[in-house]
Parts: C-alpha cells; sequence; structure tokens
C-alpha cells in the first residue's frame, strides 16, 4: 500500500474518474504519512533518511496548474534539485527556474529543454554566466532573467543577444523569515522607478520577453494584500512598457534607439506560495491566491501571459525527514531528546527559527527489554529535540508536547521536502543523509548516504582538478 493510498479514504482503490478535492487535499500533514511505511523505510535504509513522494510532488504541480491554468508555472528549482523531483515536475508540464549553472545543468540533465528554462541571475559568478551563454548556443529559447545592468553589459560582453527578462525591485516583500524577503531587498532586482526604462534599453541589445519580480518566500492569507500590491505594480510595468515611449513620442525611424513599443510575452510574479507548517495553520487558500493574482494584475496588454515560479509549495509536503532517537536526557529546565539528524540535515529551523511539525513513530516498543507503551499510549511530553552539532542552535524544536520520546523511537520531522536536503552540508564533518523516493509506493534510494570518504574527497590527491565549470 502506498503512503497515497493510506491518505485516502479506507475502501477507495485510488484515484477515480472525477477527481475530488479529497483526492488531492490541498495539504498532507505529518500525521496523514503512514507510520508502518515509514518505519520500513527507516529500517530498511537506517536514519537520517529523507523520503520524498513523488506522488504527491505531481498532486501539487496539479494543483497549481488547476488553480492559474492560463499561467505559465516555473518550479523554483532551488527547493529540491533532485533528480526524480525535477523528471516528476517536466512530466507535470512545469517548467524550471534555476538560480545558478549547477542548477541549469540539473535542470538540463533532467530533460527540460532551453524553452523551458529560465536562469535567474542573481550577481551571477563570471563562471556562471560563461556557462550559461554556452547553453544558450545549443539552447536559444532559454530565458535569461536579470536583475542589474552590470549584468546585462557582462551578458553582452561574452556575445550573448538572446532572450532577456528583466527582474524588477517592486519594492514590496512578504516572507515568513526577514532573511528571506527579497521583494523590498535591494539586492534583487532593478528599482521599480527604473525599471521601464532599463527595460527598454535592455531591448537595443537583447531580446526582450518578460518582466519578473519575485517578493520573497511565505505568501500566506495574512501576506495577500503586499501579494496583491506587488502584482499590481507588476500589471502597471507590464501596460507603461506597451504603450508608446513617451520621451520619444515621434518614433524610431532610424532604429538606432530604445524601442516605442515592447512585445513581452509574459509577466513573472514570482514564488513564495506558502504551506502550512505548524499542525494546526489552514493550508493556503490557492484558488483564492490565483483569484486575487489574476484581479490585481489585470487588465494585461493583449499577447501578455502570467507566469508564476513557485518552489516550496511544489515539494515542501512532499518530503518527511525520518530521524532517530539515541538519548533521552532529563534536566531541570527541560527534557533534551537527542537525536541522529541535526542542522546538518534540516537547517531551517536553526537558520529561520522555522517550526517544523514533528510525530513520534515509536518503534522502540518493539524492541526486545522495552517497556514503552505504543506513542498513541504515552503522555505527551514537553521536550527538546536537539541534533547532534556542537552548537546550541542545533534543536529541530523546544519545548513541543510530544508523545513521550524514548530511546530507540523513531520521530518524523514533517513539510522537510523543500529547502530540506537542498541546504545540508557537511559542518562538523558530517555525511549527508541518504535519500528515498516513493514513486507509485514503491521506493528507490535516489541520493545514496554520504560516507565518511566523501567527506574527504576533494581534498584527496588526484581528485583536485582545476575544474572547469
Ligand atoms: C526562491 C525563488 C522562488 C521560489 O520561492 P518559494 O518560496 O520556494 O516559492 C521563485 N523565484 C525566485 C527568483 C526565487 O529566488
Amino acid at each position: 500500500m502506498s503512503d497515497r493510498d493510506a491518505a485516502e479514504t479506507p475502501g477507495t482503490a485510488g484515484p477515480t474518474d472525477g477527481e475530488t478535492a479529497d483526492d488531492n487535499p490541498s495539504v498532507r500533514r505529518v500525521s496523514d504519512w503512514s507510520a508502518d511505511r515509514l518505519a520500513e523505510l527507516a529500517a530498511e535504509h537506517g536514519t537520517p533518511l529523507y523520503v520524498q513522494d513523488l506522488d504527491r510532488v505531481r498532486e501539487n504541480c496539479e494543483r497549481l496548474r488547476d488553480a492559474f491554468p492560463d499561467a505559465d508555472v516555473r518550479y523554483a528549482v532551488k527547493a529540491h534539485t533532485g533528480r526524480a523531483v525535477l523528471e516528476a515536475v517536466r512530466e507535470a508540464g512545469l517548467d524550471a527556474e534555476c538560480a545558478s549553472a549547477g542548477e541549469v545543468d540539473r535542470a538540463l540533465a533532467a530533460g527540460f529543454g532551453g524553452d523551458r528554462l529560465h536562469y535567474t541571475a542573481v550577481n551571477p559568478p563570471a563562471r556562471d554566466l560563461d556557462y550559461v551563454a554556452g547553453v544558450a548556443e545549443a539552447e536559444p529559447d532559454l530565458t535569461i532573467t536579470v536583475g542589474a545592468v552590470d549584468t546585462l553589459d557582462r551578458l553582452a560582453e561574452r556575445g550573448y543577444d538572446g532572450r532577456v527578462c528583466v527582474r524588477v525591485n517592486p519594492g514590496v516583500g512578504a516572507g515568513h523569515h526577514e532573511k528571506v524577503r527579497t521583494g523590498g531587498a535591494a539586492k534583487f532586482g532593478i528599482p521599480y522607478d527604473r525599471a521601464a526604462e532599463a527595460t527598454r534599453d535592455a531591448a537595443e541589445r537583447f531580446d526582450v520577453v518578460g518582466i519578473h519580480a519575485h517578493a520573497g518566500s511565505g505568501i500566506d492569507s495574512d501576506q495577500l494584500d503586499s501579494h496583491r500590491e506587488l502584482v499590481a505594480r507588476m500589471g502597471e510595468l507590464a501596460r507603461e512598457l506597451a504603450e508608446p515611449n513617451d520621451g520619444d513620442a515621434g518614433g524610431d525611424p532610424d532604429g538606432d534607439g530604445p524601442p516605442d513599443l515592447l512585445d513581452i510575452e509574459y509577466v513573472d510574479v514570482g514564488g513564495g506560495f506558502g504551506v502550512p507548517y505548524e499542525e494546526d495553520a489552514p493550508a493556503l487558500d490557492l484558488p483564492a491566491v490565483a483569484e486575487a493574482t489574476r484581479e490585481a494584475v489585470a487588465p494585461l496588454p493583449a499577447g501578455v501571459d502570467l507566469a508564476i515560479e513557485p518552489g516550496r509549495y511544489v515539494v515542501a509536503d512532499a518530503g518527511v525527514l525520518l530521524t532517530r532517537v539515541n538519548t533521552v536526557k532529563p534536566t531541570p529546565d527541560e527534557r533534551v531528546v537527542g537525536v541522529d539528524a541535526g542542522m546538518t540535515d534540516l537547517l531551517r529551523p536553526a537558520m529561520y527559527d522555522a517550526y517544523h511539525p514533528i510525530r513520534n513513530l515509536g518503534g522502540a516498543e518493539g524492541v526486545d527489554g522495552s517497556d514503552a507503551p505504543a506513542p498513541a499510549d504515552r503522555s505527551a511530553t514537553p521536550v527538546t529535540v536537539a541534533g547532534p552539532i556542537c552548537e546550541t542552535g542545533d534543536t529541530l524544536c523546544r519545548d513541543r508536547a510530544l508523545a513521550d520520546p524514548v530511546r530507540g523511537d523513531l520521530l518524523a520531522v514533517g513539510i522537510a521536502g523543500a529547502y530540506g536536503y537542498e541546504m545540508a552540508n557537511q559542518y562538523n564533518s558530517r555525511p549527508r543523509p541518504a535519500e528515498v523516493a516513493l514513486d507509485d509506493g514503491t521506493a528507490a534510494v535516489v541520493r545514496r548516504r554520504e560516507t565518511l570518504g566523501d567527506l574527504t574527497t576533494v581534498e584527496r590527491t588526484g581528485t583536485v582538478t582545476g575544474g572547469d565549470r
């Protein structure tokens, strides 16, 4: 039985014709996963272990496409770049939005053609520009999104004159944490009041196909107003660009100045669609967000489409991180539960103070000599769940009521599919965890667990080469 089956009403064999909302719920909570299945996977592959359900990834793509039927939907691959996920997203019909040469490389390998590839260059290293300009020679339909005039100059120096989208700083930001609010941060995009002129100038040297803004991560119902404001500004800019340039009302018969009318294809309003991390937080009302977006951007000039770039929304609730309890330490202040996953496996709690739901799946009760009852029969006890890294910030939660953990229990950390494995690192010389993908219920290891040997690969003689990318 697949996890997807487990989440469905008993008695239904699977998705039938005429999909109902229940076939594709707006969020999959950590409590919806099959505990038995997760325990099996942990027993077979060890912990810490990421589990990513491709069926859920497909459902998330489908809900996005249903909510935004006329929009171009681009998956921001930085949320999860695993090959299996990229292939599932490509098959579901989404484009790929890439933030680096490495991501472009991965997207190409997963089968995205240039016409479905968008590279967003944020202070792009020379090496990345060289690589992407090279790719564009073979894949001329690739689009490069640019947020500074310097970047345009650097592309021109490399002989690039292809498709360009201009990233605008709308001066409005949304986001669940200061560090992921990008809309107002000067680092991103060309300031709104200079954007029209910069876009017209860019059209002299490049094929300008769109304008873009991304406000940050974590659009939820409370932040819908700032989302609406950003989208409205972008709609306004699109209309301005579609009108004759006031400064050059007589036209430009010589063709050596900025073109009067810009013929753009799309207005990309970015990603940031929120996911309910807290157990009692409501799921994002995606149809309502879509409606608000369409209303705010309207009326778009003829031939100009809306585009969106969700990352988190596509993969977050399709993933869990499994970790085993190895230490339980009562102290006068708190009960500390030590586990084998830490901030090197899942950085978000340490970096953003992010909340991830945690469910005790038990397991200790099945072990010889343990007298622990099943988790459902244990009392909810406030605990701090801490990892093995020598950092105070290395906790997955503090003062959280869990079914009282004992040594040997398996914990599932929920909504871990976005920016989870992606931000994993080797600090404290910790090999990165393994990842298993579920596809129609069948599990396959898609990222093997790193070994101690992997930690030193790049510093061993013979493997250290110049590196041409
Ligand atoms: C990160 C990013 C996204 C996706 O953000 P999510 O919060 O994961 O939806 C989209 N567009 C750009 C340019 C980004 O940098």
